[in-house]
């Protein structure tokens, strides 16, 4: 395997734009924000290669144009008219090669948080923009719970030691959430003092871990009984299925 360092550049409040850097050469996913990777770049005399966005948000894409300005490279995206700057559209299954990085990625498409939103895995790694979080998914902006249960089921069946880099800084905020959605998992004091003591230390606390979502999100979780149970004492009935457990707790954590 290359030898290849996955660096969160920060942009806005709480994005991370992941830059992979192989030697001199650098690829962006999701720059939403042009001048902190320009910034980037510039200290560390690396050369832009590729862009890949997951989705057409704002701020997963707002640096696109700026950065094309400084550096001709692919853009790599869903078919999405949305985001112009685009040159290859890529569907489910479809697999490329990071211009000047030297890993292939493959491509998932998982629609919810948007319509068109897609993943990029590969090299161990997965970056799911805003559909997976540590301990929480994304809004259903553009989408069903029924697209979201099959979005992070696709996202599951990844190996379990695969690194998750998530578009966002929402792993205490998640936790906090968990804490209340599954209160008898043990795993969720535990994770909550590890990521507290890394924002103490204004750390990352990405990536996270298939295998460890697997163990505590609880939107992964929506056929556990403990996430079932609390699910249906808010919903005032039985929840009978995994979708609809998670569109109760999606809706709470919308107004948690
Ligand atoms: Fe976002
Ligand atoms: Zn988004």
């Amino acid at each position: 395997m290359p030898s290849i360092n996955v660096i969160p550049v920060r942009a806005f409040n709480d994005n991370y734009v992941w830059t992979l850097v192989n030697g001199s050469n650098a690829a962006v996913v999701d720059p939403g924000d042009a001048t902190p990777v320009l910034e980037y770049l510039r200290a560390n005399n690396l050369t832009l290669t590729a862009i890949l966005n997951t989705h057409h948000h704002a701020d997963h894409v707002g640096g696109n144009e700026e950065l094309l300005r400084h550096f001709k490279v692919p853009v790599y995206g869903p078919h999405d008219e949305r985001i112009a700057s685009v040159t290859r559209r890529l569907r489910e299954g479809e697999r490329f090669t990071v211009d000047g990085i030297s890993i292939e990625l493959s491509v998932l498409e998982i629609p919810a948080h948007t319509r068109t939103h897609i993943s990029f895995d590969g090299a161990g790694m997965l970056f799911c923009g805003d559909t997976l979080f540590a301990c929480g998914c994304g809004r259903i902006f553009e989408g069903t719970p029924a697209q979201m249960h099959a979005a992070l089921t696709k996202l599951m069946a990844l190996p379990d030691d695969t690194r998750v880099y998530c578009g966002h800084e929402y792993t205490l905020s998640n936790i906090r959430f968990a804490k209340a959605a599954e209160p008898g998992n043990l795993l969720l004091a535990a994770w909550e003092t590890e990521a507290a003591g890394q924002r103490e230390r204004g750390e990352v606390t990405l990536p996270s871990t298939i295998g460890r979502e697997k163990a505590a999100n609880p939107f992964v979780r929506c056929d556990q009984p403990g996430v079932i149970a609390t699910a249906g004492k808010r919903a005032g009935r039985t929840l009978g299925d995994a979708i609809s457990v998670l569109a109760e707790i999606r809706d709470w954590k919308n107004n948690f």
